[in-house]
């Protein structure tokens, strides 16, 4: 059976709430359809001990501010969930959960979204997928070789799993260094790898300055000046209390990147080695967006061009909260309400014509 509304938002995570947000206040009929059974995208499976980069006040949606934490400066996970569980109730968004969107077709004037259970036919479609689902592993020889256990940032949970092992933690980014820091905290044997030195953002400066300078940098590109560039110009690692107290501790050293693994560890390119029982792999993720493969868009490292949100080659179809080329900050969830209100806005236009 195939069902009709006027847009689809593809993800119920804090992207497509926003989405969602925004369609409602325009009087514009969607649905959202999200994978997961439950609220809160990819907040549902980060690991523990992972907090919020920005105190909850600089972490809200549009509309209604994240309430604080009590006894926290930075919210946890868990409490992220609750605020995104709320807000879809809050705003009466109409989000099926438990719903897997495999593809999208063009079908006339139409765009078709499949599901497991049924079609959705609409005029116009929002992917608000996220990354969480796409680990990116990079080709570093060897990697079949090791006999070890390997895993990504997304299936890492705390350091008990890891309790007398020896492990090597790779990727400078935020995660790389946040988990690094929570194995090192329990007294767990660590290696950390990076590719470059590890660059810190200075100890006083959190997710609000990285607000404030990616609001500058829209405000530079929309008045057409020049692109005081993205926020990793200021650094890749936010001195998250923990972090700060485990570098500050001589708990943080890195080593380069390593040359290869090998069956029981890894070695450097000058021959040194290190044995490991596990690796776990903090280098990044890639959009989700296999379901418009049929669509055959445009586009360069695994993303799809765009002018603002809006697919470059396909007007029916807006991308959020994908990173900065969505739109500064996007990814975000104070920053994601700009965007997702520019593409409510276009959309209604759209519908409109
Ligand atoms: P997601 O939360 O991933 O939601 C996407 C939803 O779409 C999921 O529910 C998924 O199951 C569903 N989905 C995917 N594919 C399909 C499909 N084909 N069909 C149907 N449903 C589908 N941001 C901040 O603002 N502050 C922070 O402090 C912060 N810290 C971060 C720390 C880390 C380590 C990471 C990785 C990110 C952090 N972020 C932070 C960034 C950002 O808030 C998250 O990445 C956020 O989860 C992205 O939200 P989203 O809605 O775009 O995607």
């Amino acid at each position: 059976m195939t069902q009709r509304t006027d847009v689809v938002v593809i993800g119920g995570g804090q992207s497509g709430l926003a989405a969602g947000y925004h369609l409602r206040r325009l009087g514009i009929e969607h649905v959202i359809l999200d994978a997961q059974t439950a609220p809160g995208g990819a907040w549902q499976h980060t690991w523990d001990s992972l907090r919020l980069f920005s105190p909850a006040e600089y972490s809200s949606l549009r509309g209604r501010l994240m309430p604080i934490q009590p006894g926290e400066v930075y919210p946890d996970a868990a409490h992220v969930v609750t605020y995104l569980a709320d807000y879809e109730k809050r705003y009466d968004l109409p989000v099926q959960h438990g719903v897997w969107v495999p593809a999208v077709h063009r079908d006339g004037t139409h765009l078709r979204v499949e599901t497991g259970c049924g079609d959705w036919q609409a005029r116009a479609v929002v992917s608000a997928t996220g990354t969480w689902t796409r680990p990116f592993l990079p080709a570093v020889p060897g990697r079949r070789e090791f006999t070890g256990r390997q895993l990504h940032t997304v299936q890492y949970t705390n350091p008990a799993d890891f309790a007398g092992q020896r492990v090597i933690v790779v990727g400078g980014g935020n995660s790389g260094a946040q988990i690094a820091a929570d194995l090192a905290h329990a007294g767990i044997d660590l290696t950390w790898a990076t590719q470059c030195l590890p660059r810190y953002l200075a100890d006083d400066i959190d997710g609000r300055a990285l607000f404030d300078h990616a609001t500058v940098r829209r405000r530079a590109l929309d008045e057409g000046r020049t692109d005081t560039g993205g926020v990793a110009s200021l650094g890749d690692i936010v001195a998250v209390p923990p972090v700060r107290a485990a570098r500050d501790a001589g708990l943080l050293a890195s080593r380069p990147m390593f040359a290869r693994l090998t069956a029981t560890g890894v070695e450097w390119a000058d021959g040194t080695r290190a044995e490991a029982d596990a690796v776990i792999w903090c280098t990044g993720f890639r959009p989700a967006l296999a379901h418009f493969a049929s669509l055959r868009l445009r586009g360069t490292r695994g993303r799809i061009a765009t002018e603002g949100t809006r697919a470059a080659d396909e007007p029916r179809l807006h991308l959020l909260g994908y990173g900065d080329w969505t739109g500064p900050a996007s990814a975000t969830l104070i920053g994601v309400g700009r965007p997702a209100r520019e593409a409510a806005r276009e959309i209604a236009a759209l519908l409109g014509s």
